[in-house]
């Protein structure tokens, strides 16, 4: 599904190096974690496979689905069925949440070959999934993440990964700021959507979102590399003897 080779990642506007050779492939139908201390570098990988500006890669690759994602725009990667769940979602002033994942689904779509959704069709999908979520109706009229609380604007994204069905879901810090009930529902919603033609990414910085989420593969970022790989023990190695141990062997 996803296959990252040796991806070596600066700053644009600074000499500085903060991915150094990530290796890294996600099978379909599997779910793989990153940990990590903070500012590993994982959040850069997430954007970077996303597009997003500001980074330059210097060398290696990463393809989706065997295409070549680091050439394309964010859009068509997103197209190609990329998702990201950002550890800090954004806020979008004046756009209504509802009208804004209409028009995400339906570029989709589009890029796709698809024809429209209707709006009654995404009417009841919509309010079909947003109930699972425990989002009110209140919150899909209001202007997209402005005045959402932390936990909302969590939900909010997995809503949004729920609509656009994607091929390859890379959550970053989805769990920070949730309490557990909240990420409970993020965790069912992230559960449900586990299929075996899709792929999964999963960020955390703390071994209690993997207790919901259970991965296939456990990975441990440090420094610009995946210094350790395991299976789901791992995660509970780090949280017993934390990432120092994983440092000095890194
Ligand atoms: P993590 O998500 O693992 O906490 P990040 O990817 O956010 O790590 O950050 C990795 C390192 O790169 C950190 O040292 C961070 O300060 C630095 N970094 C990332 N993006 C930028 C940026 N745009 N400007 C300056 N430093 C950055
Ligand atoms: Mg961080
Ligand atoms: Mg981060």
């Amino acid at each position: 599904m996803l296959e990252i080779k040796n991806l070596h990642v600066k700053l644009e506007e600074e000499d500085k190096v903060i991915l150094r050779g990530v290796d890294l492939t996600v099978e379909a139908g599997k779910v793989h974690a990153i940990m990590g201390p903070n500012g590993s570098g994982k959040s850069t990988l997430s954007y970077v496979l996303s597009g997003r500006d500001g980074y330059e890669v210097t060398d290696g690759s990463a393809t989706l689905l065997g295409q070549d994602i680091l050439g394309m725009e964010p859009e068509e990667r997103a197209a190609a069925g990329l998702f990201l769940a950002f550890q800090y979602p954004v806020e979008i002033p004046g756009v209504g949440n509802m009208t804004f994942l209409r028009s995400a689904v339906n570029a989709q779509r589009k890029a796709r070959g698809e024809p429209e959704m209707s709006s009654t069709e995404f009417l009841k999908v919509i309010r079909e999934k947003a109930k699972e979520l425990e989002i009110d109706a209140d919150m899909l009229k209001r202007p997209v993440n402005v005045g959402f609380s932390g936990g909302e604007k969590k939900r909010n994204e997995i809503l949004q990964m729920a609509m656009l069905e994607p091929k390859m879901c890379i959550l970053d810090e989805t769990d920070s700021g949730l309490d557990v009930d909240a990420m409970k529902l993020v965790s069912d919603g992230v559960n449900a959507l586990r299929d075996e033609g899709r792929g999964f990414l999963v960020i955390t910085h703390y071994q209690r979102l993997l207790d919901h989420i259970q991965p296939d593969v456990v990975h441990i970022m440090s420094n610009g590399r995946i210094v350790k790989t395991g299976g789901p023990e791992l995660a509970l190695e780090v949280e017993k003897n934390g990432y120092a141990d994983l440092k000095e062997t890194a």
